[in-house]
């Protein structure tokens, strides 16, 4: 059976500065999708041309709900080279849903596989961090058994991302052995797994196409997968916000 996501939780807007479609053009192709819900996480000020940090204090003028699609008003914040992202308190404080990844040119400079997953690690120790973006790309390669279990102890969603597994356009970013490790051992561990698109246009919008032969390698089952079902996703949200 083929899975069904009722919510994509990494999606880009303008505001990105290498994305191009509005909040509205995502929300739209979403409604047409059949989702329910997307957060909106364009990256954090560190990346080049990105939103400034008005952006992300702002997000309040954005409706709840748009063409009758729940919208999580959030970030993917830049991991460090220390750990640190690039959002203060204040601000995450305000936000729906923060997500976290290493990017290049966006404050990080580690080269091992050592610093890589230290780092990581230390951003899901920020209590606001929910997700860890595109962990198993493979130019940031992580000992994904390390990531697993503090995901675990900290209570953040593990992403497998369609865009990095989307060969033709993309290039092999994603490492698919490391990816099927993840998903065992998240299994083992409990950790709740995510299937977003990381659109960068509306088109892309729930397009989790380029996972599905992990999916069906890895044996997953719908209640693996956070994004799945809606409220499962506010249960998860509810307890984060009780511990952040
Ligand atoms: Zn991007
Ligand atoms: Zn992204």
């Amino acid at each position: 059976m083929k899975m069904k996501i009722e919510a994509d939780l990494h999606t880009h807007s303008v505001a990105s500065g290498h994305a191009y479609s509005t909040v509205s053009e995502l929300a739209l192709a979403a409604a047409e999708r059949g989702l329910k819900m997307i957060a909106i996480t364009d990256h954090g000020p560190a990346i080049p041309g990105g939103p400034h940090l008005y952006h992300f204090s702002n997000l309040k003028v954005l409706p709840e709900y748009l063409h009758g699609v729940r919208l999580l008003k959030g970030v993917e914040a830049n991991i460090s080279s220390n750990g640190e992202i690039d959002l203060p308190e204040e601000i995450l404080r305000q936000l729906d849903f923060v997500t976290a990844g290493i990017h290049t040119f966006a404050n990080y400079d580690n080269t091992t596989m050592e610093e890589h997953t230290a780092a990581t690690i230390a951003a899901m120790r920020n209590p606001y961090v929910m997700m860890i973006t595109h962990p198993e790309n493979a130019f940031f390669p992580v000992d994904i058994e390390a990531i697993v279990k503090a995901a675990a102890e900290y209570k953040v969603i593990l992403e497998l991302n369609a865009s990095s597994f989307d060969k033709f356009r993309f290039g092999k970013r994603g490492d698919v052995e490391k990816v099927l490790k993840m998903c065992r051992l998240a299994r083992e561990y409990g950790v709740p797994l995510c299937l977003n698109s990381d659109a960068h246009i509306h088109l892309d919008v729930g397009n989790i196409e380029p996972l599905a032969e992990i999916i069906n390698m890895a044996g997953l089952k719908k209640e693996d997968v956070l994004n799945t079902s809606v409220e499962t996703i506010e249960r998860f949200l509810a307890e984060k916000k009780t511990v952040g």
